[in-house]
């Protein structure tokens, strides 16, 4: 096992740097920097600048329009992107829906679908969770009933982040109601603009607005808009959520907050001095910064592994635990640094009341926002299910 980077990989991180230095539009990555949530044409922007670059969709086979990358070059441009402060990318159209139709879609999906997402004409967005159906995803009771070439789709989606913005969803519905949940299930793509569907959002608790309710009415869907087979979608809904936790452990966003709480405790001052020569503080962040190795490793020798095509179990659970757990932590040190100055709300002009120091004035937002990483993309409770299950073979 290798865990260093090979020459040409150097060489690659090396690129990346070099473009992100050059295209990676200032005002955006200081917005980002500064903790604030990138806008809509933050995130079509660089959408458009990673494509026309051909790295906008790196891992997807060049048939496709890709770069065929593997993990480790997948790993070296996501973290180099958010030590850039570059936006994230939105990744259902990119991450989930593209390989799935890669995988699962017919010639005329494929087709029709994915250079769409390329071209930003198609921002797509997640239905599966449901009132009641999260992590039980399998008792999803949102329905498609066949009628003729259409099905008639009735039910609601929660969650579902970023919908304000998006033109189409893909839903897993049910189409039968007897036997195995698992069994009835199937893969919709649905266009937002058909009539019976209506957008709510949900606040989430630091005032931002990413996620949405999605109430269907007799929404009439074409046949064709079904992925695979009838009755099949558990196995692409499960495909899909294998993707969803590539690179989950975000080493990236750790490392350039680590350096920001670093900043901060150097900036903020107890007793007339530096936090971070206060012993506790100072303890505090060297065992979270072990943390941060320990896992930068651990990441590195299961990217090694998959890289060598080796199959990856349950480790993907683990580093997503890991990840988030560290991301957490760092958040809630940076909120202690702040004290007082952690309290405004986004809501607030913060950027020019100068309550806390300089790009730092979106901490407790960022704190607050930040609680969704160990819900979202199955929950740390159920991810540690899994590797007892994978691990200790219960
Ligand atoms: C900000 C945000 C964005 C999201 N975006 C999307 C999206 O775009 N599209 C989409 O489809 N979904 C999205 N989700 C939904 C997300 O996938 C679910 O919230 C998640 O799967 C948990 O489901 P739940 O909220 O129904 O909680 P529940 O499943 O009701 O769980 C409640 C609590 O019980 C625990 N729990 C449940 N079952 C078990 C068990 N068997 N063992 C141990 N503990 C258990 C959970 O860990 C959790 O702590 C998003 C969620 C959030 C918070």
């Amino acid at each position: 096992m290798d865990l260093a980077f090979s020459p040409e990989q150097q060489a690659f991180q090396s690129e990346v740097r070099a473009f992100l230095a050059e295209a990676l539009p200032p005002e955006i990555a200081a917005r980002v920097g500064r903790g604030e949530e990138p806008t809509r044409d933050d995130m079509e922007r660089w959408h458009a600048i990673l494509n026309d670059k051909g790295w906008l969709a790196g891992t997807w086979p060049e048939a496709f329009g890709g770069q065929g990358w593997g993990p480790i070059e997948l790993h070296i441009f996501e973290e180099e992107c958010a030590l850039a402060n570059a936006p994230r990318i939105v990744p259902f159209g990119l991450k989930m829906l593209g390989p799935v139709l890669m995988k699962f879609g017919t010639a005329e999906q494929q087709a029709e679908y994915l250079p769409r997402i390329l071209d930003g004409r198609d921002w797509w967005c997640q239905g599966y969770s449901e009132p009641g159906a999260g992590s039980d995803l399998a008792s999803l009771k949102t329905r498609a009933d066949r009628d003729g070439d259409h099905y008639i789709v009735n039910g609601q989606k929660t969650w579902t982040t970023l919908g304000q913005f998006a033109n189409r969803i893909f839903c897993l519905v049910r189409t039968k109601f007897d036997g195995k949940p698992q069994e009835g299930i199937s893969f919709l793509l649905i266009d937002l603009d058909t009539a019976g569907i209506e957008m709510r959002p949900i606040r989430l608790i630091e005032g931002g607005y990413e996620v949405n309710e999605v109430f269907f009415t007799d929404v009439r869907v074409p046949v064709e808009n079904l992925v695979g087979e009838e009755n099949a979608g558990w196995t692409i809904a499960k495909y899909l959520l294998g993707h969803e936790r590539t690179n989950i452990a975000g080493t990236g966003f750790s490392v350039q907050a680590f350096a920001q709480l670093k900043s901060l405790a150097r900036q903020v001052t107890r007793g007339g001095k530096p936090l971070i020569q206060n012993p506790l503080f100072a303890a505090r962040m060297a065992s979270l910064e072990a943390e941060l190795d320990a896992m930068r490793l651990t990441n590195m020798r299961m990217l090694s592994k998959a890289a060598a095509g080796g199959r990856l179990t349950a480790e993907p659970s683990m580093l997503k635990i890991k990840g988030t757990v560290i991301r957490q932590a760092i958040n809630d040190l940076s909120r202690r640094a702040l004290g007082p100055a952690a309290a405004p709300f986004p809501s607030e002009d913060l950027d020019n009341l100068a309550i806390a120091p300089p790009g730092h004035a979106h901490n407790a937002a960022g704190y607050f926002n930040n609680r969704k990483i160990s819900i979202y993309g199955g929950s740390n409770e159920i991810q540690r299910n899994i590797l007892a299950k994978g691990m200790m073979g219960r």
